[in-house]
Parts: structure tokens; C-alpha cells; sequence
């Protein structure tokens, strides 16, 4: 019987049970034994009680469980070729040779080192006199499927990874909440997002509040943004508008890739030279991440969870590492290392403040 484990890696999202719980069950319905590795890759490495075989029914109810009940981690040890070969020890021992990994694009990379290394790892493993020559006969490829589970959307490749659309919901919900109260006082409010070098979430939930100014990491706004945003808000407030919302991405650059934080954008609504207007800032922070999943992202979870156990079911040697993306409505599977160093090369763009390059490749993945 074919043993497939799954984890959840890197910080957590709305969708992760669901994933685990299709996997589970896909695997059990696929005629294999399922496993769950808990804590991440700590849990590869740390092996014992955290690599579990999972039934039917130790997955009921998650579709609609928030966070992931299987926990994460970030892990230094698997950062080592000292972990990863412990980490190959206890799959061994357990008998799995299939991994899927729900996570990030840290996640996914350390995803596919360790599938890049496993045979060099079993070497090692089987010289220093670990595990006997026999004991890795049956293990010599090691198949790993990635899923994306993250609330930023930063991913190339996919449109939608699982999580985003449920802390997009829950930005939404926040601000209308704090729209509420702007509205009474007459207020300005300055709310961060989350989203790392990602504007999606700030974006999106710009356009679906109907906020009066954003600021993304992508896309810097001209030299000249304090004026340009002073003079709309000042024309919202013209038009009749009581409360005036500005939402703020955590990685938001100005162009010489300084930070814009809430407090600069705070104190400049706030002057009483200018706008005047009483301001106040909301970071939501974690409250993004928590609570249950949308449908979108329980049917993500749903789905790619199927496509990721039928992609372990039928990958050969010769199969390059894939990850399940949706793209254009459709579940598909896609190498995994050209997406992460994708996403990786518009995290640099940004870095080194080459903007019309970040912007770019955002706009190639949304083409594609
Ligand atoms: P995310 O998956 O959300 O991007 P991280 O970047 O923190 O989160 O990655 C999660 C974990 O994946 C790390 O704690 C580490 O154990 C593993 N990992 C990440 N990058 C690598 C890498 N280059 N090599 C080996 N393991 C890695």
C-alpha cells in the first residue's frame, strides 16, 4: 500500500484543514494509507508522535475549521542538510516515500530541495551506517506535490492561492466595520494589510471598500503622492464624503524604496496646515489570517487537495516536481521551481527598486 503523508508548512491560512482533509480522504478513497506530519517540516525532522496515520473520520468537521489543526511551524533545522538527512530517516522508517506540502513559496523551495538531494541523502543514510541498504530499496524517488496555501496571493502561476479570498473577506468586513464609525466622526482612517512584497490583498481590498487611496509595494506612487492624495481626499470631502479610508500594504515603498508607514500617511490627513482631518490608524494584523475559509478557498482546498494525491498517484522518476494551480477556473498542475523563482524574481525586482520590472511580471502573471 502506498503511504502518502501531508503537511501544512510556513504561516498558516484559512483553507489549510480543508486540504489536509481531501488529501486524507483522496488518499484513503485511492486505496493508500494517509499520514499527516505535524508541525511542519519540525515534524519530519522531530519524527515520533508527529509523523500520524490519519482515518476517514480524524479529518471530520475540518472543511470549516480556520488556522490548521495539524499546526505549522517555521523550522531552522530543515534549513541543514543535517535535518533534511533526519527528516529522510523518519519517512523512511515510516514508510512514505509521497509528501504534499501545503505552504508558501519558502515552503515549496525547501519542497524541492529536498526532493533534489533525497538520493544523495539515502546515500548518506545508508554509509554512515543509519539504515541498511534494504531498508531504502523500495524509497529510491522521492514524489512531492506542492499546494499554495498562503492569505498574500504571491505566487506566480496560480490565481488564487488558498487562504487569499478569506482574508480578503475579512479585510472587507473590517473595514465597512470601521467605515461605520469613520462615517459618524467624520473621521480619517489609515488600515494596514498584510501581503509581504505583495499589493493583492491591498489592491483588491481597495477596490472592493471603495477606498479613497492605496499604496502597494509594486507600484510606488509618484514623488509627488502626498499632494496627489491629499488633493483627492480633499475632493471626496468636497463631493460630500464623511469618512475618507486609506488602506496601506505592509511592504508599501515610496520610489526611492523608502517605507510608507501608517503614521507618515496619519500625520500628513491629520495636518492642520491641510486636510485637518481626525485620523486614525488600524493595523489588522492576525485577524487576517484567523477564523474559517470562504466557499472560494474551501473549494480550493477541495479541489487541489484531489489534484495534488492523483498527481503522487501518477508521477513516474521522470516527473518534474509540480504544484496544483488554478488558472482561468481550472485546477492544473504546474513545475514547481519555475513559480517560486518567479515569485522570488519580482520579490527581488521590488527590493532593488526596479519597479516597472515588479509590475511587469505581476501584469505577465495575471496575462498569462
Ligand atoms: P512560507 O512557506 O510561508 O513562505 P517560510 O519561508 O518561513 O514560510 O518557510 C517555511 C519553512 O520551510 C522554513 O521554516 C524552513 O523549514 C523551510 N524552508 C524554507 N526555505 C527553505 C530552503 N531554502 N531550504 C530548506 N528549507 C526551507
Amino acid at each position: 500500500k502506498k503511504k502518502i503523508a501531508i503537511m501544512t508548512s510556513g504561516g498558516d491560512s484559512p483553507g489549510m484543514n480543508g486540504v489536509v482533509r481531501a488529501c486524507v480522504r483522496m488518499a484513503i478513497h485511492m486505496g493508500c494509507d494517509a499520514y499527516c506530519v505535524y508541525e511542519g517540516y519540525e515534524g519530519l525532522v522531530r519524527g515520533g508522535d508527529l509523523i500520524r496515520k490519519m482515518d476517514w473520520h480524524d479529518v471530520r468537521g475540518w472543511l470549516s475549521e480556520g488556522g490548521t489543526l495539524i499546526g505549522t511551524a517555521r523550522c531552522m533545522a530543515f534549513y541543514e542538510r543535517s535535518g533534511r538527512l533526519t527528516a529522510a530517516k523518519n519517512m523512511i522508517l515510516n514508510g512514505i516515500d509521497a509528501l504534499i506540502i501545503c505552504g508558501g513559496d519558502g515552503s515549496l523551495t525547501g519542497a524541492d530541495r529536498f526532493r533534489a538531494e533525497w538520493p544523495s541523502l539515502l546515500d548518506e543514510l545508508v554509509s554512515t551506517g543509519e539504515l541498511k541498504a534494504e531498508q531504502i530499496q523500495a524509497y529510491k524517488h522521492l514524489n512531492i506535490v506542492g499546494l499554495v496555501g498562503s492569505i498574500d496571493n504571491d505566487l506566480s502561476g496560480t490565481d488564487a492561492t488558498i487562504g487569499c479570498y478569506s482574508a480578503l473577506a475579512r479585510i472587507c468586513y473590517a473595514v465597512d466595520l470601521i467605515e461605520a464609525t469613520a462615517s459618524s466622526h467624520s473621521r480619517a482612517f489609515v488600515i494596514e494589510v498584510m501581503g509581504r512584497h505583495c499589493g493583492w490583498l491591498a489592491l483588491m481590498a481597495g477596490v472592493a471598500t471603495g477606498a479613497d487611496f492605496i499604496f502597494i509595494p509594486e507600484k510606488p506612487r509618484e514623488d509627488n503622492w502626498k499632494e496627489e492624495m491629499c488633493g483627492i481626499i480633499q475632493q471626496h470631502r468636497e463631493l460630500g464624503k464623511r469618512k475618507t479610508i486609506v488602506i496601506i500594504a505592509e511592504g508599501a515603498l515610496d520610489r526611492q524604496g523608502n517605507k510608507i508607514t501608517p503614521t507618515m500617511v496619519k500625520d500628513l490627513l491629520a495636518d492642520k496646515d491641510g486636510l485637518g482631518l481626525d485620523t486614525r490608524i488600524t493595523t489588522l494584523g492576525h485577524v487576517q489570517r484567523g477564523g474559517t475559509a470562504v466557499a472560494y478557498d474551501r473549494m480550493l482546498a477541495t479541489l487541489q487537495g484531489v489534484e495534488a494525491v492523483k498527481a503522487v498517484l501518477e508521477a513516474t522518476p521522470e516527473t518534474k516536481t509540480c504544484f496544483i494551480a488554478i488558472t482561468e477556473n481550472k485546477i492544473v498542475r504546474k513545475p514547481l521551481m519555475e513559480a517560486v523563482l518567479d515569485t522570488k524574481q519580482v520579490a527581488q525586482a521590488i527590493e532593488r527598486q526596479d519597479f516597472e520590472h515588479a509590475m511587469a511580471l505581476r501584469d505577465a502573471e495575471f496575462s498569462e
